[in-house]
This record gives C-alpha cells, sequence and structure tokens, in this order.
C-alpha cells in the first residue's frame, strides 16, 4: 500500500509540473500519473526512475531550440502537448512488461523493458536533436535526400543522439539499481549481466529501436498530403481540414509505429540476455 502511495505522489508531482508548463494534456496528465504510479508500486524506483528519465529528458529536450524546430515540426503528428495515446505509446508497453515481472520475475523481463525504455528515449533524442542537423536527412529506405521532419529520414547527429539516449536509459538504470538497493529493483535481473552492462546493452537496443522507426517510418506509416498547404504530413488534418492520405498502410499511425519500433528495442535486449544466460 506504502508503494503505491509513494507512486502517485511522485508521479503526480512529475505529471503535475509537466501539465503546468504544457508538456502534457489533461487526458496526458491522467494517463502519465496511471502509468508511473503502477510502475513504481508493481516495479521499484528503478523501473519507474527509467521511465522518468526517459519522460524529463525528452520534455527537456523538446523545449530546447523549440523555434529552430518548430518549422519542421508541423509536419508531425499531434506536435505540441502530449495526450493520453501519446503516453500509452511511449510507456504502455513498459507497464506491461513491468507488470509481468511483477505477476511472475525473470529477468527477462527486466531487459525487455530496459530495451523498451532505450529504444523510445532514443527516438524522441533522435527526433528533437536530429531536428537541428545541418545537412538535410536521407531517406533510410532509399538514401536520397529528404525534406526534414520526413518519417524515415536520418541524419548523421539524429544516429548519435540515439545512441546517447539509449545509454542514458543504461546509465541512469544502473545508478538507480546501485543508490536504492530493495527487495523489488530489478535484482534477480542482474543475471546474466551485471548491472554496469546495462549501458552498453540500452545503448544497442536503442539504435535498434530508432533504426525500426526510422524504417518503418519510411514504409508502412501514414502519410498524408495538405491539400491547403501542399506539405506531406503524418496527421490526417492539417491547416484545419482533412487531408488525402497518399501512402502508408491503414492503422500505421505515429503512435502504432512507436510501439512497434520500442518492441524492436525490447526484443532486441530481451535475447541478447536469453543468447548469454
Ligand atoms: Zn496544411
Amino acid at each position: 500500500m506504502v508503494q503505491w502511495l509513494i507512486g502517485l505522489a511522485g508521479s503526480t508531482g512529475i505529471a503535475g509540473i509537466a501539465y503546468a508548463k504544457r508538456s502534457l494534456s489533461g487526458s496526458g496528465f491522467f494517463a502519465a500519473v496511471v502509468l508511473g504510479t503502477a510502475m513504481y508500486a508493481l516495479g521499484s524506483a528503478v523501473w519507474f526512475g527509467s521511465l522518468i528519465t526517459f519522460f524529463i529528458s525528452s520534455t527537456l529536450w523538446s523545449k530546447w531550440k523549440k523555434r529552430a524546430k518548430e518549422r519542421a515540426e508541423s509536419g508531425y503528428e499531434k506536435s505540441g502537448r502530449r495526450d493520453a495515446g501519446q503516453v500509452f505509446a511511449n510507456g504502455g508497453l513498459g507497464l506491461l512488461l513491468c507488470a509481468a515481472h511483477w505477476a511472475w520475475p525473470h529477468p527477462l523481463w527486466w531487459y525487455a523493458f530496459l530495451g523498451v525504455m532505450a529504444s523510445v528515449n532514443a527516438d524522441t533524442w533522435a527526433t528533437e536533436i536530429g531536428g537541428l542537423s545541418r545537412t538535410p536527412p536521407r531517406s533510410i529506405k532509399t538514401g536520397r535526400r529528404v525534406p526534414p521532419g520526413t518519417s524515415g529520414g536520418v541524419t548523421g547527429l539524429g544516429f548519435g543522439a540515439s545512441l546517447a539516449g539509449g545509454l542514458f536509459i543504461g546509465a541512469v538504470a544502473w545508478a538507480l539499481w546501485l543508490a536504492v538497493p530493495g527487495p523489488s529493483a530489478p535484482d534477480a535481473a542482474a543475471a546474466p549481466f551485471r548491472p554496469a552492462a546495462w549501458i552498453g546493452i540500452a545503448g544497442l537496443a536503442g539504435i535498434i529501436g530508432s533504426l525500426a522507426d526510422s524504417w518503418i517510418g519510411a514504409t508502412w506509416q501514414q502519410m498524408y498530403r495538405c491539400a491547403e498547404c501542399g506539405r506531406e504530413i503524418e496527421q490526417a488534418r492539417h491547416c484545419g481540414k482533412p487531408a488525402m492520405r497518399i501512402r502508408g498502410r491503414a492503422g500505421w499511425n505515429n503512435d502504432a509505429v512507436n510501439v512497434a519500433s520500442s518492441l524492436a528495442g525490447g526484443l532486441s535486449a530481451a535475447l541478447l540476455a536469453l543468447a548469454f544466460g
């Protein structure tokens, strides 16, 4: 019971600041509180901290040089305040893995979780930092130059940012594991690797998740063209009017792409643990 209350207090505080700073919508606030509280109560400070690290660092990067990114970002789906759909697209899979570890403790759940968190963090850092690249992105599929902000476009800067984003999650998880020992910490999860190795695993999973995101973005993600301004965009509406779908598979919106690519990162980390375990 105490764990639920601590989780609730911590989540409400952090999500409340994000709401006040206009990073979360009303539905996003409630989703973040549910996610954070459950993550603390079913997991530990290490699980909770990995989620919060992603949440805070990606919010800070999105505020950084906001003006310079705004032009490219007008083509992104749902830019600005994160709603419940986006919060669960980024953290819902992590919560499922945390709950699974609570119900059936096994190190593989932890590694999958670490990979998922590394992926979503790496991908967000790549988007926020890579968006400032001076050299235009190239399509991961065709290798041709594409306009900044295009789904599936990759830059050297974005690649470096995604590596840093993954490594950062691993480093924070390790630091928290050292700082907050406890029965519900992923103690069993130290096997088959030492917790220091989480840094490298998270770095690798982050790269794999980001590349998966770019690949799916370039192949299956739905793209629309705005009839008003002519931009190629990810959302079904632009300039206050419905836009025309020009490519992509039904159902593959931005949230679906995020879930699928973080699954790729989580699977790669779990497979690594399985291979060496
Ligand atoms: Zn438009």
